[in-house]
């Protein structure tokens, strides 16, 4: 075993006591990395104590102190990123340019949190004569994150420096797959000088969030997973009366038009359908090929067939993962679809016991198959034919989910409905993976978000935060 066993970071050290653990496995080539605890409703009861003990020091600070934690934090996460980024290439398997990329996302989240003082103080305004109304965000508490395995570090970062610098204390629930960096980022905000039982972890699955959702004293709770987990957490949060926000799975299309430009489409296709495994919330899964364009769908076929397995293409996260994208692929082609380029039974060289699937390409997909129905999360493009620009956004539209939609066309005419009727949060032209950047909120639609607003960006800060509102009448 690489590391020694993981605890829980409650109360500023670390914690063992719980009975049960699982292993960490790498996906990178099978390796036992470490031991995670699973915890239970104790566990989070002594994180939640802790958190209460800590909250009225830490919200009683002004927000300009506060961000000074989030500069040296910055600081840190700089310094050591070629360490995250490894330790993220181990317990998830993406490349290690993805894992970096992650980090320095997280570091772009920790600066917009840096900027609070600039954008999260408060009104104030002369209502009548000698009456003033004045607005203050305020902390709402002890609050909870849950995470999925698929960004250790970023996803994570989409609510630590936010919620923290807005003056809560937080408890992350992160992956069980993928628990080792979140420790580690607890570490650096110690060493960032952020006081102790601010920011604890939790280590485990369901019982965990169960007991995250259930805690009386926690006031918020936000959510990354799939749908079937949001669904559930987000149920059970607001049945306890907490406010949630939940972000789910995601099934994206791309809909190419015949005018669009042949490689620059077919290179950003691929990079979406392919990069991080095609585990991104934001990965295209489904490309609607819009009237005749072939010689783009042979352009993405050259374009993955380049990919190199454990080279420019990493692992996904478990045996079982592998099965079930396989399982997909082999269902597709079974129901009539044609297989242009196959990534089963793939293995990386000197990584045998690593789970890899390579980038496979599906064409003559139709809409009542799984493949295009369901998230794969895997390197899988299913490609479904449309005779037109209305056919298309049919398709696009009956899907429940509504994460990302993006178009490839050269025509700004052809784009704007497809921009302007695509049922999505977050919507690409010509761009397959349309993330905002910081200062705008990441946020899907449907069944990809459950809850109001964004995770991040300014809706962010309206969610881990309450108004006061003070009205005064001095005499003259
Ligand atoms: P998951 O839903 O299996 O797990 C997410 C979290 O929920 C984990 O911390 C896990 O321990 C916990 N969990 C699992 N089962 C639970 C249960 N029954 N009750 C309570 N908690 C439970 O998701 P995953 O496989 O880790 O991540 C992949 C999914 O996350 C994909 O669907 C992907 O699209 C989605 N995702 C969405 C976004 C977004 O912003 N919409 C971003 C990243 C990932």
């Amino acid at each position: 075993m690489k590391y020694s066993p993981l605890e829980n970071v409650i109360g500023g050290s670390t914690a063992t006591a719980c009975a049960a653990e699982l292993d960490v496995v790498s996906p990178v080539d099978g390796s036992l990395l470490s031991r995670v605890p699973l915890s239970t409703a104790c566990e989070v009861t002594a994180a939640v104590d802790s958190a209460a003990a800590a909250y009225e020091d830490w919200a009683g600070r002004t927000l300009k102190e506060r961000s000074q934690v989030f500069y040296r934090y910055r600081s840190l996460l700089e310094k050591n990123l070629d360490d995250l980024a490894r330790l993220v290439r181990e317990e998830n398997g993406k490349t290690l340019d993805e894992a970096r990329a992650e980090i320095v996302k997280a570091i772009e989240v920790t600066e917009f949190a840096c900027s609070l003082p600039q954008i999260a103080g408060g009104e104030v305004m002369e209502v009548s004569p000698g009456v003033e109304c004045r607005v203050a965000h305020v902390p709402i508490g002890v609050v909870a994150s849950i995470t999925p395995f698929n960004f250790p570090v970023m996803v994570p970062h989409w609510t630590i420096p936010i919620a923290l610098g807005l003056g809560n204390c937080l408890i992350l629930k992160p992956s069980e797959l993928t628990p080792i960096s979140a420790n580690r980022a607890a570490e650096l905000l110690q060493d960032a000088g952020l006081p102790d039982s601010v920011f604890q972890v939790v280590h485990g699955g369901q019982a965990a969030v169960e007991g995250l959702c259930d805690h009386p004293a926690i006031a918020a709770l936000s959510f990354v997973g799939s749908t079937r987990v949001a669904k559930i957490v987000y149920a059970r949060a607001t049945a306890n009366l907490k406010r949630a926000l939940a972000m789910g799975g995601a099934k994206n299309h791309l809909i190419v038009l015949p005018d669009a430009d042949r490689e620059m489409t077919a290179s950003n296709v691929v990079e979406s359908m392919a990069g991080c495994a095609g585990q991104r919330c934001m990965a295209a899964s489904a490309m609607v090929a819009v009237a005749d364009v072939d010689p783009i769908i042979d352009e993405i076929c050259r374009q993955a067939r380049a990919l190199q397995v454990g080279r420019s293409l990493g692992a996904v996260i478990t045996r079982a993962a592998k099965d079930r994208i396989e399982g997909y692929i082999t269902a597709a082609e079974s129901a009539g679809a044609k297989v242009l380029v196959d990534g089963r039974g793939a293995v990386a060289e000197g990584c045998e016991n690593g789970f890899y699937v390579g980038p496979t390409v599906i064409d003559d997909v139709t809409p009542d198959m799984a493949i295009a129905r369901e998230e794969v999360f895997g390197p899988v493009l299913a490609i479904i034919r449309a005779a037109d620009i209305d056919a298309a956004l049919e398709i696009e539209n009956s899907s429940p989910y509504g994460n990302a939609a993006a178009v490839y066309t050269r025509d700004g005419g052809k784009a704007r409905p497809i921009v302007e009727q695509s049922s999505a949060g977050m919507i690409g032209v010509n761009v397959g993976v349309p993330v905002p950047r910081e200062p705008f909120g990441f946020g899907g639609w449907n069944d990809s978000r459950f809850g109001c607003g964004d995770i991040t960006g300014r809706s962010s800060i309206a969610f881990w935060t309450q108004s006061k509102k003070v009205t005064s009448r001095w005499a003259p």
